[in-house]
């Protein structure tokens, strides 16, 4: 059993020091219990937040411990109800080749799911973050200007997808003209502008000329600058997350915009409001599975994945998601 245990926690970047592989033997299922063999991992943004000790939401991973993540895994052998040799399920297996598991919070997908790793992406956590983060926070209005950041990514792909579906104007923001040719062409946003192109603030103005009623955030920093002198009266903020940050080692540069900011949210009567998906929207996971399946179904949501193949390349792949390396979902393919 190969599994990656977080050696040491991170300043910044992580790097070859943070996590380290190790073999241990095949853990023995106890009664009540299932033994899982991991075919994907999920690597995603709030991995960096359990690797370090600062006050979060969750715990952090103790050091020596396996590193947390979703998986997509096949059932080995089971004494869970509910739950038989073969099956596919979404579980919390970790970064290791077999996990242990309960049974709870684990979902089955049956024996022939058709694309199990999307469970990891637009059928499964990233998906309904976007979808319940969207609809209960940002209550767009068909007619309204939706602005999305990070839209080629999992949540912020999957956010824009629905908006048009709600019949929002939307317009995504994300790092490259690769990004942006994919979130307007494959993915049916009206628009979407490069971040790091230079002119990108007045980019914006010009793409949402009406302002914005619903910006989902997911980056902070820079893009946010750009967004606030936009928001229209009643604006609402889905506050997803603010993946500039994870890896700063301290506050950006002055000066200092937090009167700025507070003037904007009593001029202008914004509603900002973080979540985090499952403490808060958890209860409306069935509703959200049926809805986005038939929606994927339908190809009125599109998803795009890069497997990266390999255990062994997770650290690295994990580094590059933050950069902005990847383009739509980073899972690894156990397997190869
Ligand atoms: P993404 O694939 O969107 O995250 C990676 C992308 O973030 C990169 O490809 C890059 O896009 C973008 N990015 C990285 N650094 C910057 C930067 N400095 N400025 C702007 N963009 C940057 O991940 P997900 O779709 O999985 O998650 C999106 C966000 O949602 C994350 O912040 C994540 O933490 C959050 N989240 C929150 C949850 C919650 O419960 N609140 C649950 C799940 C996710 P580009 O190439 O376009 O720059």
């Amino acid at each position: 059993n190969r599994r990656f245990v977080l050696a040491q926690r991170p300043t910044g970047e992580p790097d070859n020091d943070t996590l380290r592989l190790e073999t241990a033997d095949l853990p023995t299922p106890a009664a009540g219990q299932m033994l899982l063999r991991n075919e994907y991992l999920s690597l995603d943004p709030y991995m960096r937040g359990r690797m370090s000790d600062a006050p979060s939401y969750a715990e952090p991973v103790a050091l020596g411990e396996v590193m947390v993540g979703g998986t997509v895994s096949q059932v080995v052998t089971s004494q869970v109800e509910g739950f038989a040799e073969g099956d596919w399920a979404v579980a919390f297996g970790g970064w290791q080749d077999y996990a242990l598991s309960d049974g709870k919070g684990v979902i089955n997908l049956g024996k022939n799911p058709e694309n199990p790793s999307w469970s990891l992406g637009v059928l499964g956590m990233p998906g309904l973050t976007a979808w319940a983060g969207l609809t209960q926070i940002g209550r767009p209005e068909a007619g309204e200007t939706l602005v999305v950041a990070g839209a080629s990514g999992p949540v912020g792909a999957t956010v824009g997808q629905v908006g048009k579906i709600l019949g929002c104007r939307v317009v995504g923001i994300a790092g490259g003209p690769q990004k942006c040719g994919h979130v307007v062409d494959t993915l049916g946003f009206d628009d979407c502008i490069d971040y790091k192109a230079s002119g990108f603030p007045d980019a914006l103005a010009t793409a949402a000329s009406d302002g914005i009623d619903v910006y989902y955030e997911n980056v902070g920093g820079a893009v946010f600058d750009a967004v606030l002198p936009l928001l229209n009266t009643s604006a609402r903020i889905p506050v997803c997350g603010l993946i500039s940050q994870y890896n700063a080692t301290s506050l950006p540069e002055g000066p200092d915009r937090m009167g700025y900011l507070m003037g904007q949210v009593l001029r202008r009567r914004i509603t900002m409001r973080g979540f985090i998906v499952f403490d808060d929207f958890g209860h409306l996971y069935p509703e959200f599975a049926s809805q986005m399946t038939t929606w994927v179904k339908q190809g009125k949501v599109r998803y795009r994945e890069e497997v990266i193949a390999g255990l062994e390349q997770a650290p690295a792949a994990f580094v590059g998601l933050l950069r902005g390396e990847a383009f739509g979902k980073r899972v690894v393919h156990l397997d190869d």
